[in-house]
């Protein structure tokens, strides 16, 4: 079995997942790129009886290998390792309150200043497709488009990372993003920060924290 180290990374992330409540059941999905293409969890397999041999490796030139069918959503997996080069795992969730607003066809504007951790001063929002389509890659891609993070109407999230590490984290802080929107829309009309206000935050980011390795945003 190769990249077995891998392999029990995404599995840990996968019950990460379930403890910290940002998803549940089978939803949700992860990849990470390996040399021949990337590693995706399987399909409707519930994460607390996952192990690594049932992670499937997906090449490049659309095989797979493994002893359980890949993820439905291998085609968005796929659409962002093919053209995103920067970005080495893919995180999918059905997280409450992302999905709560995702529910409302809702973007998340920059409420906050962690929105620019997902790359600008919006997370955009994919009209409803089917989940596992090849439509709904090409949408969730075009949504990704300058951007680590996007919502799927009345389904879920999608996140990009440099690693599953940083993936991870970015999940947690969108769903946190979306918590904090929802609340303020509870009590009245949030602020929202101008473009300007979000691009100096993207700029503080790169000397956030310690100087090396820990660059970017407040992540591990
Ligand atoms: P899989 O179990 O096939 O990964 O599907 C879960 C999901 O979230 C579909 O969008
Ligand atoms: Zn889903």
């Amino acid at each position: 079995m190769k990249y077995p180290a891998l392999r029990r990374e995404i599995v840990a992330a996968c019950q990460d997942m379930n403890r910290r409540g940002i998803n549940q059941g089978t939803s949700g999905n992860i990849s990470a790129r390996v040399a021949e293409g990337f590693l995706i969890t399987p399909s409707g397999l519930a994460y607390d009886e996952m192990k690594a041999a049932d992670i499937v490796l997906m090449k490049t030139d659309g095989t797979s290998v493994g002893r359980l069918k890949q993820s439905s959503e291998w085609r968005f997996h796929t659409s962002i390792m093919g053209t995103r080069p920067e970005v080495g795992a893919v995180v999918h969730t059905h997280s409450m309150f992302a999905t709560t607003l995702s529910c409302l066809g809702m973007e998340i504007p920059a409420v906050h200043y962690m929105i620019a951790a997902a790359g600008g001063s919006n997370i955009r929002c994919v009209p409803y497709i089917a989940y596992g389509t090849q439509e709904l890659a090409d949408a969730a891609l075009k949504a990704l488009q300058g951007r680590n993070a996007c919502l799927l109407a009345n389904h879920g999230m999608i996140v990009v990372g440099p690693t599953l590490k940083r993936a991870m984290w970015l999940a947690v802080e969108v769903e946190t993003l979306a918590a904090q929107y929802w609340r303020a829309l509870q009590v009245g009309k949030p602020n929202i920060l101008s473009d300007k206000q979000v691009r100096a935050v993207m700029e503080k980011f790169q000397t956030y924290g310690q100087p090396q390795p820990a660059k970017a945003a407040g992540c591990c």
